[in-house]
């Protein structure tokens, strides 16, 4: 059995609706379907849940916010209508209408879940089921097993389901909206009660490509990775689905689709939680990286030996709020790599102060660094290829500045100054795919 979850650009109109049915009927095993709120298309700019956020505020401020429901309105009646559902979509339209001025935030904002849930459950003819019913939460934790008792009991009279994403409810009925893209996290979620097979998350990308597209014209889409590698690439920034929504299915080593629902034909990307066979002697899964980086290194003679001087220095940067992403380390110096407007702003003090109280023999800093990862599995078992990639990226004059790999790291970064970070992402990626490494035999 496969879950599949449709984001919002998948609603958008009726004739995604239509694709989202082609999709449905080519697999029987897709028999569980979760919807984001109709979202973007090219006649509709907004999303209908920044639609209904947007009405919240103008009822709180007391203006104009019919305009705003009688946009939601004809929009969701359009659809009902271009499809020729026979819903009485109407009725809840009314309901809602009328709870407008005493209700809660997290329902107003989940009602385009509800609404959009509810003609795709009629146009795909499964079973409605309003999360408010199953999807239950305590505070705000997730009550895994209040929430599988339920399900299960309505799985077992129909194993056809059409679970609205973005919201569950406490125990007392009142709704619980999820984080934004929190579809995502339904999905996976009813993925994992249901013990589902597979997790198809369908979106308007055909699955994430192994460096980006403004970098890297045709870049090449990834098959396979492990839910470790998508974690260090998500770490660096590559925005796939929800970060949250990767632990249920992951828990369960339910493997996840990336799926594009304009291009089904396309393939999209397999998200595994086990080992993969290498398909290629391809050595990088992929590639990510950000600019902007700060880094301070402090040197001090046997600097690993002193506790005490690395505590003081962690307590000014403590006391400024510094956000450490990475903290490469040797025997005589340690880096701080951070990121972040504000910190930039106390930059001048935090020296001031490192140079100052901490009894360093010496204080760096270096601005404008970009951070270039390459990830792989094949890099924990294989360390040097790391080397192989610095040497070709020295050949081709990029001043590398530090490179961090860490043990049992599946990832190497290139710390690379900021105009050279789209050169450095584009020479990787020549080097991942043009140059092939021999298998070690096991
Ligand atoms: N509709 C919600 C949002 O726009 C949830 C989702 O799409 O997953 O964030």
């Amino acid at each position: 059995m496969k879950v599949a979850k449709f984001g919002g650009s998948s609603v958008a109109d009726a004739n995604q609706f239509r694709k989202v049915k082609n999709i449905i009927e080519s697999d029987s095993e897709r028999q569980v379907v979760v919807v984001s709120a109709a979202g973007k298309s090219a006649a509709e700019p907004v999303k209908v849940t920044d639609m209904l956020i947007e009405l919240e505020k103008a009822l709180k401020a007391g203006t104009d916010f019919q305009r705003l429901f009688d946009h939601v309105s004809d929009r969701i009646l359009k659809i009902r209508n271009d499809l020729k559902l026979d819903v009485n979509i109407e009725a809840d339209l009314a309901l809602i209408k009328a709870n407008l001025n005493n209700c809660s935030h997290d329902y107003l904002v989940s009602r385009g879940e509800f609404l959009t849930g509810k003609l795709m459950a009629a146009y795909l003819n499964f079973k409605f089921v309003d999360p408010k019913d199953v999807m239950i939460f305590k505070g705000d934790e997730f009550d895994y097993q209040a929430s599988l008792d339920r399900i299960s009991k309505v799985y077992a009279e129909n194993d056809h389901l059409l679970v609205p994403g973005f919201y569950g409810a406490y125990a007392s009925g009142n709704i619980h909206l999820m984080p934004r893209g929190g579809s995502d996290i339904s999905g996976s979620i009813l993925a994992s009660l249901l013990n589902a097979d597979l997790y198809e998350n369908w979106t308007d990308v055909s699955g994430i490509l192994m460096a980006d597209p403004r970098i890297v014209d045709h870049s090449k889409k990834i098959d396979v990775l492990t839910y470790d590698e998508l974690q260090e690439l998500s770490y660096m920034g590559i925005g796939v689905f929800q970060e949250e929504a990767v632990r249920p299915v992951r828990e369960k080593k339910i493997p996840t689709k990336i799926l594009n629902t304009n291009h089904p034909e396309e393939g999209g990307t397999l998200v595994v939680d086990s080992e993969h066979e290498m398909i290629s002697d391809q050595i990088i899964t992929g590639i990510a990286g950000k600019k902007n980086y700060t880094v301070i290194t402090i040197k001090k003679y046997q600097l690993n030996k002193h506790i005490e001087v690395l505590q003081k220095v962690l307590a000014v940067l403590q006391k400024y709020h510094v956000a450490i992403n990475y903290v490469p380390s040797g025997s005589d110096a340690f880096s701080f790599l951070f990121q972040g407007a504000e910190v930039q702003a106390h930059l001048d003090l935090i020296l001031a102060q490192l140079r100052s109280s901490c009894g360093l023999d010496d204080v760096e800093v270096n601005r404008d660094i970009a951070l270039v990862a390459a990830v792989s599995l094949q890099l924990s078992k294989r360390p040097a290829i790391a080397g192989k990639i610095l040497d070709y990226l020295d050949n081709s004059l990029i001043n590398v500045r530090l490179v961090i790999q860490e043990g049992s790291d599946m990832k190497v970064v290139f710390g690379v100054s900021n105009d050279d970070y789209e050169k450095t992402i584009a020479k990787i990626y020549r080097e991942a795919m043009f140059r092939h490494y021999k298998k070690i035999p096991a």
